[in-house]
């Protein structure tokens, strides 16, 4: 019986790969256009990185990551996020000895043990950036622009950006304390998760799914009301930076990070839809403390990260077209023994020139070649048959329009050059 691919995994088919260069050409460029620069890193790091760097009490470390010992007995894990690897090699690299802000973006598969579903897989893959060594309210701002303007580039519709302010360790504890105290009081009809949470994680109880979670938590306090003077006033700075830009946004103050190193801004995009169509597509914020977690100096970081499988789902479903096949420039047409021999120098031409091109090896008809050039999406045929071949010639047809030409040989890839630009014009 012939193997499959595992559950949760999928084969990116040609056809399907095509919208995926098409998304991370569009994120490559936008990155460089604000100076991030790529950075690639290991699939595979020491446990302990995500037990440090994405924290032990998140369902991420608890539940899912995929952990296996090596030959030698040391416990190594899949990545199962991008963040953490980039701020160790951040840190192993001494990249903060830069007196500069490092702005970083990676991409490529990430590995979570989860439950497949639309858009979500056990292998997937992000897109991200980190910005290091800023705490100005207006690089949050930049930060959040940067991936609006990848979504709207790519034709997100019904995209909302959601804004909060998650404090920082000095007023942290504060809204703790409030939280645990208003939560004492509906403890036992949380659900068992939380009930656990509100022991560990108390801020992680705003975020639970649950509907009757939601109800209960539906007027606890919030990090926002009990910022410090210092995070307000960040606060305040970012969404004048937002608005300055003109980018939209709403406050949601019940969106949380449970991790001590967040501080002061987490944002998401979220599409607003039916079923599951609606959802985040992309979360991140600040966290000033992770660098310093993770063994290096106490440099501010920020970032974001969104989900390849789960933009082109929602790409699709709200019907936006993506580029599936590029075609081809030129399918070369041989009729006769001799003329076969030249038409592969032909098309070698062609490429040479930066043209896409190819030629029939299944020795098939006139009339079958037309029909594969036709399947390939070829733009132009360049027909050589003996009698061209002893003219020094190949008529070239336009397959969109039927227009019909002898072009000089030498001068075919030239003549498929100037049509292919002025039907661009
Ligand atoms: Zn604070
Ligand atoms: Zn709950």
């Amino acid at each position: 019986m012939a193997i499959q691919k595992p559950r949760g995994t999928e084969d990116i088919l040609p056809g399907q790969a095509e919208a995926w260069q098409y998304v991370e050409r569009k994120a490559r460029e936008w990155f460089a256009r604000y100076r991030y620069r790529e950075i690639r890193t290991p699939l595979f790091e020491h446990t302990e990185l995500f037990q440090r760097g994405v924290g032990e009490t998140t369902d991420i470390v608890e539940k899912e990551m995929y952990t296996f010992a090596d030959r030698k007995g040391r416990s190594l894990t899949l990545r199962p996020e991008g963040t953490a690897g980039v701020v160790r090699a951040f840190v192993e690299h001494k990249l903060y000895a830069e007196p500069d802000v490092v702005k970083l973006y990676y991409l490529g598969p990430m590995f979570r043990y989860e439950r497949p579903q639309a858009g979500r897989q056990r292998q997937f893959h992000q897109i991200g950036v980190e910005a290091f060594g800023s705490a100005d309210p207006r690089l949050d701002a930049e930060v959040m622009e940067l991936a609006w303007r990848i979504f709207t580039d790519l034709g997100v519709q019904h995209l909302r950006l959601d804004v909060n302010s998650v404090g920082c360790p000095m007023c942290r504890p504060r809204h703790r304390q409030a939280l645990v105290e208003h939560l004492a009081g509906v403890k036992d009809e949380l659900c068992p998760d939380c009930q656990s949470r509100l022991v560990r994680n108390p801020l992680r109880v705003l975020d639970c799914k649950q509907e009757r979670c939601q109800e209960l938590t539906q007027d606890a306090p919030t990090v926002l009301d009990h910022l410090c003077d210092a995070c307000r006033a960040h606060f305040d700075a970012v969404r004048k930076a937002l608005e300055a830009l003109g980018v939209p946004y709403a406050v949601n103050p019940r969106l949380v990070r449970g991790l001590d190193y967040y501080t002061q801004t987490a944002f998401e995009f979220v599409v607003e839809g039916e079923g599951h169509l609606a959802g985040t597509i992309c979360g991140g914020g600040r966290y000033n403390g992770l660098v310093a977690e993770l063994g290096g100096p106490d440099v501010p970081g920020i970032g974001f990260a969104f989900g390849v499988e789960r933009l082109l789902y929602v790409l699709a479903a709200q019907g936006t077209r993506l580029p599936a096949d590029a075609g081809l420039d030129c399918f070369v047409i041989a009729l006769g023994e001799a003329a076969k021999g030249e038409a592969l120098v032909l098309a070698q031409r062609l490429r040479a020139a930066g043209l896409s091109a190819d030629v029939d090896y299944l020795d098939r008809k006139l009339k079958a070649q037309f029909k594969v050039a036709d399947r390939y999406g070829a733009r132009f045929a360049a027909i050589l048959g003996d009698d061209e071949l002893a003219r020094g010639v190949v008529q070239l047809k336009n397959l969109a329009t039927g227009e019909q030409e002898a072009v000089p040989l030498a001068d075919v890839a030239e003549a498929v050059r100037q049509r292919l630009n002025r039907s661009e014009g």
